[in-house]
């Protein structure tokens, strides 16, 4: 087993490089941007070969295309069935549902449908870990893109990601307020508050928390008109 974070600090993001290397096989969990030269780097020191590049998630304006690194490996991107690809993609992408096995290795990726951040929104369970993307960046989740839905959301956590064992350890795309890494017991006391209420409760929550547009963003069209 191997597993190796890839935190790219000018973006905050994070990216996870796991793999078998008995079969010398690995896959790469949302690769943060210009982590490419680190990534092969990586693969070439253990001798290992990419077979998939997995997205949890791809925004409407997101740029962070893994093209060059399919390229540079022949690795699959896999995303979820309503995701859409990252702009400027040149590649096909494997599109995966709820359930779905991903082999490499004798290893297994379990992929779980888990929308609201966004609608194509999957995870990844590997061994005991779990990779979510942003799905509990709740206090976030409509940031004013269209792209979130609260009441998806408020299915996936209740639904899903809170029906999996207390001790799962939980590896989001961004700190979740400056950690890296929480049991999903942690999240599941942090977030009861907001999730003991309805569905329609935390809808309202949720909305309530979208950005208001700014005086200027207001301002703009009466100085066009
Ligand atoms: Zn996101």
């Amino acid at each position: 087993m191997y597993f190796h974070p890839l935190h790219s600090p000018d973006s905050s993001q994070i990216g996870y490089l796991l793999a078998d290397l008995d079969e010398q096989e690995a896959v790469v969990i949302d690769p943060p941007p210009r982590q490419t030269e680190l990534i092969l780097a990586l693969l070439t020191e253990r001798s290992l070969r990419l077979c998939h590049v997995l997205r949890t998630h791809v925004h409407q304006v997101d740029a962070a295309d893994c093209s060059a690194l399919c390229d540079c490996t022949s690795a699959q991107l896999v995303v979820g069935e309503a995701a859409a690809l990252p702009r400027g993609c040149s590649r096909e992408a494997m599109r995966v549902a709820h359930g779905a096995p991903l082999v490499f290795g004798n290893e297994v990726v379990r992929v779980l449908s888990t929308p609201g951040h966004t609608p194509g929104c999957l995870s990844y369970l590997w061994r005991d870990r779990l990779f979510c993307g942003d799905a509990f960046d709740v206090g976030s989740c409509c940031a004013g893109d269209g792209e979130a839905d609260p009441g998806a959301l408020f299915d996936t956590l209740t639904r899903r990601l809170f029906t999996l064992p207390e001790q799962t350890l939980v590896f989001p795309a961004h700190p979740i307020k400056g950690r890296h890494v929480a049991t999903l017991g942690e999240l599941r006391a942090r977030y009861a508050p907001r999730l003991q209420q309805s569905r329609d409760g935390f809808i309202t929550d949720m909305m309530q928390r979208r950005p208001r547009p700014t005086a200027s963003r207001i301002a703009a069209p009466a100085a066009e008109g």
